[in-house]
């Protein structure tokens, strides 16, 4: 007889675990990706990435500020006993994830709106869940949960191919698109057959399954679809994206791909790539209680420890920054920032504009200050901060020009890259674009030594923070010179790798 009780206790249980321990397999799979990476910026964006990971685990605090929309899989059982007959399975598993994303030890961030096409309203409490049910046989409740980024989910990408297509060249034509906002090194989850929904379903569920590929790549493939994972992989680290599309060795740390049935007259592909921020957890409901999830051990996370570099990372200081200062700046150094800087994503970024076209004075003066893409986790305890990692820069793309020229800011900071009318915008305004990685958020959040909101509070985390912030690590993305580093450094390495195989 399952209990409603166990069902809600054993979903927030599970999703909290989840917001600060990774899988270990997907630990392992960094710490090797680590070792053998050869390019300096990408070893540097793993080391941040394992560093986090422990002091998460240690912490008990989320890996990433984009704590997931949480994704629940439910197999039932058709001789389940539940000791409940009003309630709903689904009201209970939402229950769940409440009380996780309001957990007052480790509030996760809720980012999930309602009314998404219109007033796009946050729910507070990060419910509802995306729900999948399926029955089975047998006298259990089999859950999964998931926090999916947005990040990795805006990645997301259904192919309806012709049946004589290529599989893995319309996969590997699709990776250099998805650029890094998806956060690499991670795992493309991919969903073969079925009809257009349940292709990408597949992918969905087939990233729930462990990281075994350096098992397959040793034992030999047994069938077709292992051949795919192993050219798959193999073509996609080829292209030289690397962590962070920094450039590298390792961009993908497994392909997953279930399949199934379809149509003669169709082939379809769903792609979903699953990143930094790996988190999922399979458990069992029987009746005999709540969900038993077994926390790592420390020593089950390497001996990787981040520290800032102080020999060849250039300090800067904020409270005085010129445009002389961020014209030295060379694509590709990393500096640590100390002083003084605005937070602002999405919501603030089209607030400011929208006032800048009204010709309304802004709430808050942005010349010769740097802006942070940010929306951070709430605090707890101590903190000053919860964590609080780089969004998605490319979502301010379409604001950079005119907040650059209206304004007087002298730098932006985010994560992944920027488009070509972006990088346009910070040339001519001698400007620069700085990226921190994704993934990192509590090891970010630990530079963070003071906070406070300056505009548009009412946005939650969206609202407008000053940062005071000591050796921040952050690398030149973008330089006043227009250089990318997502342009030119897969570029590099596609061409390394190809020399060194
Ligand atoms: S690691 Fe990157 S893609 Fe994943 S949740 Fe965090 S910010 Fe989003």
């Amino acid at each position: 007889m399952i209990k409603a009780q166990d069902i809600v206790e054993s979903i927030a249980d599970a999703f909290q675990f989840i917001s600060y321990y990774h899988p270990k397999d997907f630990i392992d799979a960094v710490f090797t990706a680590y070792k053998k990476e050869q390019s300096l910026a990408a070893k540097d964006a793993l080391a941040q990435i394992l560093t986090n990971s422990k002091l998460c685990a240690i912490g008990k605090r989320p890996i990433c500020q984009d704590t997931g929309i949480a994704t629940i899989f439910v197999k039932i059982g058709q001789k389940c006993k539940f000791d409940f007959n009003n309630e709903a399975l689904t009201d209970l598993l939402n229950e769940g994830v409440r009380l996780a994303y309001t957990n007052k030890n480790n509030p996760l961030r809720a980012s999930v709106l309602a009314d998404p096409a219109s007033h796009r309203i946050n729910t507070r409490d990060n419910t509802p869940a995306v729900i999948h049910f399926e029955f089975c046989s047998g006298t259990n409740l089999d859950i999964i949960c998931a926090a999916k980024g947005g990040g990795s989910e805006a990645k997301s990408k259904l192919f309806m191919l012709n049946p004589s297509d290529s599989v893995a060249d319309t996969i590997i034509n699709a990776i250099p698109a998805m650029g890094a906002g998806w956060c690499p090194p991670g795992i493309l989850g991919i969903g073969i057959g079925g009809t257009p929904e349940k292709a990408l379903l597949l992918a969905k569920k087939s990233l729930m399954d462990s990281i075994n590929i350096q098992h397959l790549i040793t034992s030999g493939p047994q069938n077709k679809i292992e051949e795919l994972r192993l050219e798959i992989y193999q073509r996609a680290n080829e292209l030289g994206i690397g962590a962070q599309g920094l450039g590298g060795l390792t961009t993908v740390l497994d392909v997953k791909i279930l399949e199934y049935p379809t149509h003669a007259a169709n082939l379809p592909v769903g792609l979903i790539p699953n990143c930094a921020a790996t988190r999922h957890i399979h458990f069992k409901l029987d009746g005999s209680g709540p969900a038993k999830l077994i926390p790592p051990v420390l020593t089950d996370y390497p001996d990787v420890n981040w520290q800032p570099d102080e020999e060849s990372a250039i300090r800067v200081n904020l409270d005085n920054l010129t445009k002389n200062d961020l014209s030295k700046w060379k694509m590709g150094e990393r500096l640590l920032l100390t002083g003084h800087l605005l937070t602002g994503r999405d919501a603030a970024h089209k607030r400011l504009c929208d006032m800048i076209k009204k010709k309304e004075k802004l709430p808050v003066n942005l010349q010769n200050r740097v802006i942070y893409y940010v929306g951070p986790v709430d605090a707890v305890r101590s903190e000053v901060v919860g964590p609080a990692g780089p969004t998605t820069a490319t979502r301010m793309d379409k604001f950079t020009s005119m907040i650059l020229e209206e304004t007087g800011l002298l730098a932006m900071i985010g994560k992944a890259e920027r488009g070509q009318d972006a990088i346009l915008a910070i040339k001519e305004n001698r400007s620069a674009y700085l990226m921190g990685v994704g993934g990192a958020a509590y090891l970010v959040s630990k530079a963070i030594k003071k906070s406070k909101v300056v505009a548009f509070e009412e946005l939650g985390m969206e609202a407008i923070y000053e940062f005071f912030v000591e050796d921040m690590p952050v690398t030149v993305a973008v330089d006043s010179q227009g250089n990318s580093i997502h342009n030119c450094g897969p570029k590099e390495w596609k061409v390394k790798i190809a020399d060194l195989s």
